[in-house]
């Protein structure tokens, strides 16, 4: 008899958002007249940069030729891509790894799920407080989060909150905690940490020997130059944090799949015993039993954006969305939304007024103007009292929707 995993089932039934499709759905079969506009969306909208497309069909091109054709790709992924992703995202910043340091993977979700694998199921974890839910899920299903309490939260894990009342910096915990998950700029509230913040963050980690897990998917929005792109623009976070970057929300990758994860050799964990062990090598092995690279043609698509074309096309990717996030934010200030985000990542995360709560702010949302957002507590209880709004659609939407917003409220 094959038994399930029990952890497994601690995973609620039905999923937050599917929930929310469901409700979607619901206005839309009530409501055939209204045009809705969805500023929901968790996905890009754009297509691949052309530069991209073009390296894929010459990599198509090699894969149907014997002698250029390409079977599984190396572990770490193929050297051309390392060696633009070291010359590009990392060498002008003055941060010099070596090439295996660096492993390319499908996406970021796919390393950030897996890398719990590496880790004892009683380490103990720490999140900032709303958070992207792969995070806590993915620690769900090995046991490692506990149980699911009534306040949403789970009985292992340690919320940092995050909300305006400090300015969405989470406070340090004051008890030391094994695994700590940052993603800075963050889904979902749009907000970022600069150098002298992350840096408390490296400090305590290097004395409490907590491991980090940084995920930086976002980091191509950032705006502002003062903001770091990488956790290893901080001294000492080599020895310390694991960095998980992607493709998918810079150039439109989150269908074809590649990112990469970034394990300096100096990172390790303990055996009960106190030994130190690498996890760069075991990285390395558990990748090669369960998953494989990306693909030799998305390697191609992701090494054509370091190209001069390539750099141009992140650039005009990223500042659409960056254009319709700060229109939206310029919009909806003056009016009684309080509005975070939306500077360096392409989101704006809106308090809801009066005390209203993030499912009855959605409904009202979708059921007095037409538009979905995402209630923030879909994120984790700290989402309670919020509500997101993306801004990867197209411009004409996102004006319609603030107008529409700003009518509603007046
Ligand atoms: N991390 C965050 C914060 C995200 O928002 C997403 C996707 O929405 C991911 C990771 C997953 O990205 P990828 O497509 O690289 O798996």
């Amino acid at each position: 008899m094959a038994l399930i995993n029990e952890h497994f089932l601690k995973i609620p039934e039905s999923c937050f958002f599917t929930d929310i499709a469901k409700r979607v759905n619901t206005f839309r079969v009530t409501h055939p007249r209204t045009t809705i506009l969805d500023l929901g969306k968790e996905d890009v909208t754009l297509p691949l940069p052309r530069v991209s497309v073009e390296a894929m069909h010459k990599a198509v091109d090699e894969m149907a030729q014997k002698e250029t054709f390409h079977g599984y790709a190396p572990t770490h992924g193929y050297d051309f891509l390392i060696d633009a992703i070291l010359k590009n995202d990392f060498v002008p910043k003055g941060i010099h790894f070596d090439a295996n340091e660096i492993f390319i993977t499908p996406g970021s979700k796919e390393a950030i799920g897996n890398i719990g694998d590496l880790l004892r199921h009683d380490n103990s974890i720490g999140v900032t407080d709303p958070i992207y839910p792969l995070y806590v899920d993915s620690n769900v299903t090995v046991g490692r989060a506990g149980s699911l309490e009534k306040d949403g939260k789970w009985s292992n894990v340690v919320y940092m909150p995050c909300s305006y009342e400090n300015n969405f910096i989470p406070h340090l915990p004051e008890q030391p905690i094994d695994i700590i998950y940052l993603c800075y700029p963050d889904n979902p509230t749009g907000t970022v940490q600069r150098k002298s913040e992350l840096r408390k963050w490296i400090n305590y980690a290097i004395e409490h020997d907590t491991l980090i897990l940084f995920d930086a998917t976002y980091e191509a929005y950032i705006q502002d130059s003062d903001i770091p792109h990488s956790i290893y623009e901080i001294k000492g976070a080599k020895k310390v944090a694991i960095e998980f970057r992607s493709y998918s929300m810079s150039a439109g990758f989150s269908g074809l799949r590649c990112g990469y994860t970034v394990i300096p050799k100096e990172v390790t964990a303990a055996t009960l015993a106190g030994k130190r062990i690498a996890l760069n090598p075991k990285w390395d092995r558990l990748t090669r039993i369960k998953f494989s690279s990306a693909s030799y043609i998305a390697q191609r698509a992701a090494e054509a954006l370091y190209t001069p074309e390539g750099k141009k096309a992140v650039k005009e990717f990223t500042g659409y969305y960056m254009d319709n996030a700060r229109r939206m934010k310029e919009s909806l200030t003056g009016t009684r939304l309080q509005v975070y985000g939306g500077e360096n990542a392409p989101f704006l995360w809106v308090k809801t007024p009066d005390g209203t709560s993030s499912m009855k702010f959605f409904d009202q949302l979708l059921y007095e103007t037409g538009i979905i957002s995402t209630p923030g507590v879909g994120f984790g209880p700290g989402g309670e009292g919020y509500i997101q709004l993306t801004a990867f659609n197209d411009k004409r939407t996102c004006d319609e929707a603030m107008r529409r917003i700003r009518q509603w409220l007046k």
